[in-house]
């Protein structure tokens, strides 16, 4: 099986209800090496570079709102078959449709799209553009 890095993203609604250090347990399980952990809060511009492969959809205007809402994690995940496995893990992009056991079953179930709790890159070569963002993305926190 290959070695892939892949990305994982815990969304604002994982890091407002605190609960981002379950999840940590659950990635750690899959057995992958969490290579960097990032806190991230990027702007408009960013998040609708991040995921223009749907910029014509129509619910485009309110992912990029809910992603805005508020700081993310950031997770580098590395080791056999990342990709997948963290796609498995996670679960169907709706909630709703999501299988038991999964991410998305577990802790979005009550959410409605676009909040579906987490990201998981599709494949390599959406791991490696998005893994250059957020390389080049620079964190910053507010101290209010
Ligand atoms: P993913 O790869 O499973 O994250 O799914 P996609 O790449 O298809 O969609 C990107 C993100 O857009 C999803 O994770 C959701 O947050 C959001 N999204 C996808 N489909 C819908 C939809 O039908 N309605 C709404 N409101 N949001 C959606």
């Amino acid at each position: 099986m290959p070695f892939e890095r892949t990305l994982v993203i815990m969304k604002p609604s994982i890091i407002k209800r605190g609960i981002e250090s379950e999840l940590f347990l659950w990635y750690r399980q899959t057995g992958l090496n969490i290579a960097d952990v990032r806190i991230i809060h990027p702007n408009i511009r960013w998040w609708k570079d991040f995921y223009r492969e749907h910029r014509k959809k129509s619910f485009f205007p309110k992912l990029i709102k809910f992603m805005t809402s508020g700081i993310s994690l950031a997770l580098v995940m590395e080791g056999e078959n990342a990709v997948q496995a963290i796609r498995t893990l996670n679960g169907a992009t709706d909630p709703k449709e999501a299988a038991e056991k999964t991410i998305r079953a577990t802790f979005a179930s009550d959410g409605k799209l676009p909040d579906n709790a987490v990201h998981g890159s599709a494949n390599v070569k959406d791991a490696k553009r998005e893994l250059d963002l957020i390389r080049q993305h620079r964190s910053y926190t507010h101290v209010r």
